[in-house]
C-alpha cells in the first residue's frame, strides 16, 4: 500500500472514531473537549503514527519500552515540526525507567511504590542529563479484578500510592487508568474507576484524569467519565494473533 492508501484509510478510520466519541460524549452530556484520544500504535510502523500526525493526532501511545523509544526517534526525524506527544500505557519494568524517562511525555501505568520512586530518579537524571525539559505526568494504573499478575495497583493500596508520587518531585499525579477485566461487565469496571477517582479526589483535587475505554468499549467508558480513551484497532486495523 502506498502513503497516500494509508493515509485516506487512516483518514477515515480516524473520522470514524472521532464521530463516535463526539456521539459518546453528546449523549452523557459532555463536552467533546473532556475526552483526549490516545493513538496506540504499538505494532505499526513509524510511518503510521507519522501519518496519524498529519491527521491532528497529537497523543501517541505504546506498550513496550524498545518499540516505543524506537519509534518516538523515528518519528521525530519523520515529522519534526509535529511535537507529538508520547505516552507508556503498558506495564513497566524498573530497570526501563531510565529508558522511557527519554521518550515519554506520561506514564499511565505505574502501579508500585518502588516503580514510582524508580521513575522520579530517572526523570531527575535525564533532565540533569539534558534529555528532558518537563516532569513525567502519571496515571496510576488500577486493578479492577485484584488480579495482580495483570499489572495495576489494588484498590486498597491506592491512597498510599497517590501520597508517594505527590512527594516524588519530578512526577506529576494527574488521575487513574484502567482496562476492564476480561470476561467482565466493563460498566461495572468502569465504575468502580470512576468511584475510585472520586476518592482521590477528596486528597488531590488535582487528579482529575480518567483513562478508560479501548476500540471495543469507548462510549461505555465515557458514559462513566472517561478522559481518555485509548484507541489502537478501531483507527489503525487488528494486530494479528502473535502480537499483545
Ligand atoms: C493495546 C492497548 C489499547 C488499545 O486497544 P484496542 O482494543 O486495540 O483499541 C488500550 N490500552 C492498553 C493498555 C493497550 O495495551
Amino acid at each position: 500500500m502506498t502513503a497516500e492508501a494509508r493515509r485516506s484509510e487512516l483518514a477515515a478510520s480516524l473520522a470514524e472514531v472521532e464521530g463516535r466519541i463526539a456521539q459518546a460524549c453528546t449523549a452523557a452530556g459532555r463536552a467533546r473537549d473532556e475526552v483526549r484520544l490516545l493513538a496506540v500504535t504499538k505494532t505499526f510502523p513509524a510511518l503510521d503514527a507519522a501519518l496519524l500526525t498529519d491527521l491532528g493526532v497529537v497523543d501517541l501511545a505504546e506498550n513496550r519500552d524498545q518499540e516505543a523509544g524506537e519509534k518516538a526517534v523515528e518519528v521525530a526525524s519523520l515529522r519534526p515540526e509535529a511535537h507529538s506527544r508520547w505516552h507508556m500505557v503498558g506495564s513497566l519494568q524498573r530497570n526501563k525507567a531510565r529508558s522511557v524517562a527519554r521518550w515519554a511525555a506520561e506514564i499511565q501505568s505505574v502501579d508500585s511504590e518502588r516503580l514510582a520512586g524508580a521513575l522520579d530518579k530517572a526523570v531527575r537524571a535525564a533532565r540533569d542529563a539534558g534529555e528532558r525539559e518537563n516532569a513525567l505526568d502519571v496515571l496510576i494504573q488500577v486493578s479492577l479484578d485484584g488480579d495482580p499478575a495483570r499489572g495495576g495497583c489494588p484498590l486498597d493500596d491506592l491512597a498510599h500510592l497517590a501520597e508517594c508520587l505527590t512527594r516524588a518531585g519530578d512526577l506529576r499525579l494527574l488521575g487513574l487508568m484502567a482496562v476492564a477485566p476480561l470476561g467482565t461487565d466493563p460498566d461495572k469496571a468502569f465504575e468502580l474507576l470512576a468511584r475510585a477517582g472520586e476518592t482521590l479526589r477528596k486528597d488531590h483535587p488535582d487528579a482529575v484524569e480518567l483513562s478508560a475505554g479501548m476500540s471495543g468499549d469507548l462510549e461505555r467508558a465515557i458514559g462513566h467519565g472517561s478522559t481518555c480513551v485509548r484507541v489502537g484497532t478501531a483507527l489503525l486495523g487488528g494486530r494479528g494473533l502473535a502480537s499483545p
